[in-house]
């Protein structure tokens, strides 16, 4: 049962580690790593970003 849990955990970490949140807008078709420049991006634009996962 550990062991089981063990593992469950390490392919969650590295699953974690080879995909990472992005956001990436539609209408510009850019996507954005960082989250202040979503929210800048959404301040100049009026464009909304829907949140993705990425492979880095
Ligand atoms: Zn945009």
């Amino acid at each position: 049962m550990n062991k089981l849990c063990t593992r469950l955990k390490y392919e969650k970490y590295v699953l974690d580690a080879m995909s990472m949140t992005a956001w990436h807008c539609y209408r510009c078709n850019l996507t954005f790593k960082d989250k202040t420049h979503v929210d800048m991006h959404k301040e100049i634009a009026r464009h909304d970003a829907r949140q993705v996962e990425i492979a880095q």
